[in-house]
């Protein structure tokens, strides 16, 4: 069975030797307390060099055959597009300059550059035995991750899914109107509310608190209404959510409100359920990710 390097850089960096979707050996993490933004303004070029050191403390003795990253922002052919949370890398060439700083360790190896959701989406399935089916994951953070798998080429930012019409809805990160993100994001949650923590807004809803019991309906409609898209637009199937906010989430709630917006028959075989997700999860997710490119390439 080959064996592979995930990498994932998110607000630090995760780089781990992955073998039988397993995490073989340890997880290296940099920084290892766990700073939030410790990336932030960190250039490109240091970052990648701080990940070769990672996976050189790795201590493998064999060159991996294929190396799969994942990372914030939206990217096509191992080229950052854009990266709100990471902006250093905005235009990157990522998996070229990836590519050229590996090769004194290991020659040429394929690398495989992906979003950051998306190779958590992928982490999941390989955890579940669920590789051989279409899943798609919430990631309920900072920002709203929407990932796919099996990975496929294009672009699916369902964080910035519009969920409202409301012209007042201004909370998303990338200044767009009535984004998901706008109104389950964490930042946007302290947008929104000044004077409250989002578990004192969760919390006083519990309490009978009209202002917050009616962000909480708000808050899972949105859920509810990003998920009825995408089961539209792709269709049903399994919707795993994850992240540290999906402690707020009422499954039976979002599933409630998806009943009444998702009405078709051919669409109703869906499900919903809450895993937990991390950097293990997205590190065999990014080396998943990677080797089944590599495996689908005939050259
Ligand atoms: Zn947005």
């Amino acid at each position: 069975m080959a064996h592979g390097i995930g990498v994932v850089i998110t607000e630090r960096i995760a780089v781990g030797a992955v073998r039988d979707n397993q995490i073989e050996g340890e997880l290296l993490i940099d920084p290892e307390d766990s700073a939030t933004d410790s990336l932030l303004g960190v250039p490109a070029d240091l970052i990648i060099q701080r990940i070769v050191d990672l996976v050189r403390q790795l201590g493998m003795r064999d060159a991996p055959s294929h190396i799969g990253i994942g990372m914030p922002g939206i990217i096509r052919d191992g080229k950052v597009e854009d990266s709100p949370n990471l902006v250093q890398f905005k235009g990157i060439r990522m998996g070229e300059l990836v590519g050229a700083a590996f090769e004194p360790l290991f020659g040429r190896v394929r690398v495989g550059i992906f979003n950051d959701a998306d190779v958590m989406a992928a982490g999941i399935a390989a955890r579940r035995g669920h590789l051989d089916r279409l899943i798609r994951v919430w990631t309920l953070g900072t920002g709203i991750g929407f990932g796919r798998y099996p990975y496929t080429s294009g672009v699916w930012e369902g964080g910035h899914a519009v969920v409202t019409l409301d012209p007042k809805e201004v909370f998303c990160g990338c200044g767009g109107r009535g984004h998901l993100e706008g109104i389950m994001g964490q930042r946007a949650m302290r947008l929104r509310f000044m004077d409250m923590e989002p578990e004192e807004v969760f919390a006083e809803a519990e309490s009978g608190d009209t202002r917050c019991v009616d962000f909480v309906k708000l808050w899972h409609r949105a859920l509810a209404a990003g998920t009825a898209t995408s089961i539209h637009l792709d269709g049903p199937g399994k919707f795993f959510i994850t992240g540290f906010n999906a402690r707020f989430l009422n499954l039976s709630l979002l599933n409630e409100y998806l009943h009444e917006m998702v009405k078709l028959s051919p669409l109703q075989g869906y499900q919903t359920e809450v895993v937990p997700g991390g950097e293990t999860v997205a590190t065999i997710g990014a080396a998943v990710n990677a080797e089944q490119r590599n495996d689908r390439r005939t050259d």
